[in-house]
């Protein structure tokens, strides 16, 4: 069995490396690096930088935890190496474990000439590669409009940012998704000023309301400018007598600053795949479609991560990974769970950081569903007083008949964190009562957990 992956991030390398321990021979071809967009413009560098600025606005905090004032000041350069030695490190790590179990790593950029033949366009000239099973795993990368002129200095788009070359004076974020609130929250963080452009009433126009309102409060106190209900039509660089550059919406009002950025989402790498040669079918967006096995309308093969339309988590692509190569392993058999996107826990690293999985109030009322819903606030839990930081919540939506739990929202210090265990009890059908029961560490922010599962 020959397995040939295109596209080495997350979702790739989980299927090559899982798909080679299962004894299938894997070739995975590359175009930049092994660990995908995720781990060089995503989520690591995103999440590195958002670290540093958590660090400055701990230290802007001492006088709190009982320690004299300090005045730390921000070094772009060390941070430029920081997040480069950070994803060097993961690159290496992972390619390490290709190696480790065989897979042939191809530097190059792949096509399908057919359904069973990939083909390489490497520096020595092309590689052909026959196929029992392919897996496209090409990810996505950022949407720019036409109105946007990203040159990487002054607008920029958010593979630009880890870090620019000079720290933002002032920042527009154009954009208010998830992206778009962890740039605002990272410089802000980092000193810049910021003003973020929400084209809805509401940042984070999917997340619960509550839960929203909780970020926007803290934008708000830190002195991040909203511009709510605006679509940005515009980007002027060179605004005379400004700071130089002014973000025009569609309501005539302007949004002046020294740099821009956007996070308007993303869309999938699917052009030069070859699709249409092999057969394979794509949405009008790009996307490919896939079914609950990952396999596209052709059987054998298979999408995975941000190309499939699914939840675009680096999480989702890597179970969608592991899928993927136990289905072309070891077939369907008893044992295989399909995954179940509803039940994907997500975060948002803002501070306090967000986290949800499951079923959301606001849905929950939206259908009219019976749940019960408890909430406890961070405040009555002695570690958030120790941590001096007791903002944020614990909500857990549990079905009122058997207890078992729907779904979870945390805002708060490590809420990235403390969800697991409400995506675990989601995932498993657990009811309250086993959390409740569970004993946990005292004094912990898990504690906030159990109480509110109570
Ligand atoms: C700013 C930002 C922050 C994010 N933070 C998080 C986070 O904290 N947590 C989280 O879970 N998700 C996060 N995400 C989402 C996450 O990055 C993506 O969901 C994830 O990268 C998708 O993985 P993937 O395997 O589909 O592909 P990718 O990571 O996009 O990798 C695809 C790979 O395919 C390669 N490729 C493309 N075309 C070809 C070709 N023709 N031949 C060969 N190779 C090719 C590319 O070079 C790339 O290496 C973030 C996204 C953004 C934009």
């Amino acid at each position: 069995m020959r397995f040939v992956i295109l596209g080495g991030g997350p979702a790739g390398t989980q299927a090559a490396t899982d798909a080679a321990r299962m004894g299938v021979e894997v070739t995975l071809v590359e175009r930049d690096v092994v660990g995908g967009a995720a781990d060089l413009w995503d989520c690591i560098p995103s999440k590195a930088m958002i670290a540093t600025g958590g660090a400055l606005s701990f230290l802007s905090r001492t006088g709190g935890m009982g320690l004299a004032e300090v005045d730390p000041v921000l070094d772009l350069e060390r941070l430029r190496q920081r997040v480069e030695s950070i994803t060097t490190r993961l690159r290496e790590s992972a390619e390490a474990i290709l190696t480790s179990q065989n897979v042939e790593i191809v530097r190059g950029t792949g096509r399908l000439a057919d359904a069973h033949t990939v083909v390489a366009r490497t520096a020595d000239g092309e590689r052909t590669f026959e196929a029992d099973a392919v897996l496209l795993s090409t990810g996505s990368r950022p949407r720019i409009p036409q109105w946007a002129p990203v040159d990487g200095i002054r607008v920029l788009a958010t593979r630009d940012a880890y870090p620019p070359k000079e720290l933002p004076e002032h920042l527009v974020v154009i954009g208010s998704g998830v992206t778009g609130v962890e740039f605002v929250h990272m410089f802000r963080s980092l000193g810049s000023d910021v003003t973020l452009i929400v084209s809805r009433q509401q940042v984070l126009p999917r997340k619960d309301p509550e839960v929203a309102a909780v970020l926007e409060d803290d934008f708000l106190r830190r002195g991040v400018r909203l511009l709510k209900g605006a679509r940005a039509i515009a980007v002027d660089a060179g605004v005379p007598g400004g700071p130089g550059l002014a973000v025009r919406c569609d309501d005539g009002r302007v949004a002046a600053g020294s740099h821009a950025l956007l996070a308007i989402g993303s869309i999938p790498n699917s052009e030069g795949l070859g699709l249409e040669e092999a057969g394979v079918a794509v949405d009008d967006a790009g996307y490919v479609p896939i079914d609950r096995h990952c396999q596209t309308n052709v059987p054998h093969i298979y999408a995975a991560g941000d190309l499939s339309g699914k939840l675009p988590l680096s999480s989702v692509a890597t179970m969608q990974g592991r899928k993927v190569a136990e289905h072309i392993a070891i077939g369907h058999t008893v044992s295989h769970r399909h995954l179940n996107y509803d039940k994907a826990p997500s975060a948002i690293f803002t501070e306090p950081e967000i986290a949800d999985v499951g079923l959301a109030e606001a849905d929950a009322f939206a259908e009219g569903r019976k749940v019960r819903v408890t909430k406890v606030p961070f405040a009555s839990t002695a570690k958030a007083l120790i941590n001096d930081d007791p903002r944020g919540f614990v909500k857990i939506v549990s079905d009122p008949a058997t207890g078992v739990v729907l779904g979870g929202s945390i805002v708060g210090q490590h809420a990235a964190e403390l969800i697991s265990m409400v995506a675990l009890a989601v995932t498993a059908g657990l009811r309250v009562q086993d959390i409740v029961e569970s004993m946990l560490v005292h004094p912990t922010l898990s504690e906030a957990l159990a109480e509110a599962a109570d």
